[in-house]
């Protein structure tokens, strides 16, 4: 396939609906797996899953030592990591020169564990199908950790984390995850409760008549709501445009179904985007809180084979600095001075003023190199 061109092949993740709401271009990025440059993994991305791994060996083998639970989930995390495509230089240099905590610290770990074993109380489920009658037609709702629902409806398809049915006669879908669940308002964030919603109104096309509880659940916090009509509706909406808007495997240019936005700067194809390079990369975007992209040319380069520093001169005229990126991760020909780059998921040095673009940033950090920017990018121009 041409790879300037977006295709869906897949049925509709309800993992990715809040991707799909903010931009449709980069939910197919996200959900098809194509040989583009994507910005790599942030490491700790992949503890998620790792945890629910700990958590159904911990259900299997009963309670174990906390020093063997960890052992068990640093080997874990190592071979998860070494197993990704998505594997970033920088998460790879780190390790071999730090190992796991060079990622992640100790206290993340044990909070981890701890969230892991409070997970094994919702691992056991009696039966693997709720058979309801609805008149006189049976229909069966898959229970259990990880049931995949599909919908023949909206061409949906997912694993919900855990599905049952309480003594009430509703059926409970929960979400695990291994960050904050919900915002600063208390509400839950929009891309778990779309994706938890989802499953709902899958299992709501099976069974109309029953009731639908959610829930997310995080280390820290959680929430609890119902698929009433209102969300219903919402989410059905959102499933019925997306299904109008990229029908399966119809091509589409980047351009006409690209949503540039702020958000852009959490898009992990944004290296790799058009449009992004563009209409907001020349723009010097960053999301306020941690990663900034920048390009220019390159003035100076300076340092040893272990880290090097970089001299840019930004599309507006002034001069960027970037500090100790790997010197490995540079390729031969970015390092030509007058060579034109692009520096994605950079971190500042020092304190952001407000209402100035920062000039000094970072990727490797030497006193805590858990703030290392481990979705570091560096293109040149004939990338
Ligand atoms: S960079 Fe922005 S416009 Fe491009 S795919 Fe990602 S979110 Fe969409």
């Amino acid at each position: 396939m041409n790879q300037s061109m977006l295709k869906r092949t897949r049925s509709v993740m309800p993992s990715k609906l809040g991707v799909f709401t903010e931009c449709p271009a980069r939910y197919i990025f996200e959900s098809e797996a194509y040989s583009i440059p994507y910005l790599p993994l942030h490491p700790r991305s992949l503890l998620g899953s790792e945890v629910h791994r700990i958590a159904n060996i911990l259900q299997k083998k009963g309670d174990m030592e906390s020093a063997s639970i960890i052992q068990q989930l640093e080997y874990n995390l190592i071979t998860a990591l070494t197993g990704t495509r998505w594997l970033g230089t920088l998460t790879a240099w780190v390790q071999e020169h730090y190992g796991v905590a060079g990622f992640v610290s100790r206290k993340t770990l044990h909070e981890q564990i701890r969230y892991a074993k409070s997970l094994t109380c919702f691992v056991s489920e009696p039966r693997k199908y709720s058979s309801e009658y609805i008149g006189k037609r049976k229909i069966c709702i898959p229970t259990g950790r990880e049931q995949l629902l599909t919908s023949a409806l909206f061409n949906v398809s997912g694993r919900a984390d855990l599905i049952y049915q309480k003594e009430t006669g509703q059926i409970r879908i929960v979400e695990f995850k291994t960050g904050k669940v919900t915002d600063e308002l208390n509400q839950p964030k929009e891309n778990h409760l779309l994706q938890v919603a989802a499953y709902g109104v899958v299992v709501k096309e099976l069974a109309p008549d029953i009731n639908v509880e959610l829930e997310l659940v995080g280390p820290h916090d959680s929430w609890t709501g119902f698929l009433d009509s209102t969300l219903n509706d919402r989410v059905t909406k959102i499933l019925v445009k997306l299904n109008e808007m990229l029908p399966l495997n119809i091509p589409f240019s980047p351009n006409e179904i690209a949503q540039p936005s702020g958000h852009c700067i959490r898009c992990s194809s944004r290296c790799s985007c058009p449009v992004y390079k563009e209409k907001m990369l020349p723009n010097q975007c960053n999301d306020n809180f941690f990663d900034y992209d920048i390009s220019g040319k390159l003035l100076a380069i300076e340092g040893d084979n272990y880290l090097s520093d970089l001299k840019i001169e930004l599309d507006n005229g002034l001069v960027a600095k970037v500090f100790r990126i790997p010197t490995q991760m540079i390729p031969t020909k970015a390092k030509a001075v007058g060579a034109f780059l692009f520096l994605y998921g950079l971190r500042i040095l020092g304190e952001k003023k407000e209402g100035c673009f920062p000039r000094n940033f970072f990727v490797f950090d030497v006193h805590d190199p858990k703030r290392s920017a481990f979705q570091f990018l560096l293109q040149y121009e004939d990338d």
